[in-house]
């Protein structure tokens, strides 16, 4: 084997050598990715504040499971939504009534069968004073899971305000609940 000979076969074997490592390289990044994306889905996890678990827990169970998924998803989508308010009695929808702060009586609300929510988002801030097109990509995820929006109503801009109806005018829920047609004070949606 003469020198030029050893040089290149020298620089073929390192060469190859080369590759391998960048190959096995390439491989132990992949895996290392792999680990952290796990721990990045453990550590979003959404998990809710106090006062929003508290609030669901007064709305009907149907209903309940549908609002969960949105604000959950919502905070996903970087929207820190949480409820203000959500299952009202008829008493305090008469007083609230009574003070001008909303035109429904007690039995005319959604609030009033746990079949509304009110919310707001604190990052960013999002409330009663924001447009439709701030409330938008809340009001998307909303539409998802069927809810309709109180910033669509003729009577007055609700924007904070979302309900399900289940095809149920609220004279009927009343008529249903004054039947008895109910299961731990909920109307009964089958
Ligand atoms: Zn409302």
């Amino acid at each position: 084997m003469n020198k030029g000979t050893k040089i290149t076969l020298a620089v073929a074997i390192a060469s190859v050598a080369g590759v391998l490592i960048f190959w096995k390289r390439k491989e132990i990044t992949y895996v290392v990715k792999k680990a952290v994306d796990k721990t990045v889905k453990v550590v979003t996890e959404i998990v809710l504040d106090a006062q929003t678990e508290a609030y669901l827990d007064t709305l009907h169970p149907k209903f309940r499971r549908d609002a969960e998924k949105f604000i959950k998803e919502a905070r996903k989508e970087g929207h820190y939504v949480y409820i203000t308010s959500a299952f009202r009695s008829f008493k305090k929808q008469n007083a609230l009534n009574k003070a001008g702060k909303t035109g429904a009586k007690g039995g005319q609300s959604y609030h009033n069968y746990g079949l509304a929510m009110d919310i707001n988002s604190s990052r960013p801030t999002i409330n009663m004073k924001s447009d439709k097109a701030t409330w938008a990509p809340i009001v998307k995820i909303a539409r998802k899971y069927g809810f309709t929006w109180g910033g669509d109503f003729s009577t007055g801009y609700d924007p904070v305000h979302f309900e399900k109806r289940y095809g149920l005018h609220h004279t009927k829920l009343l008529a249903m609940k004054n039947a008895g047609d109910v299961t731990d004070g909920f109307v009964n949606l089958g």
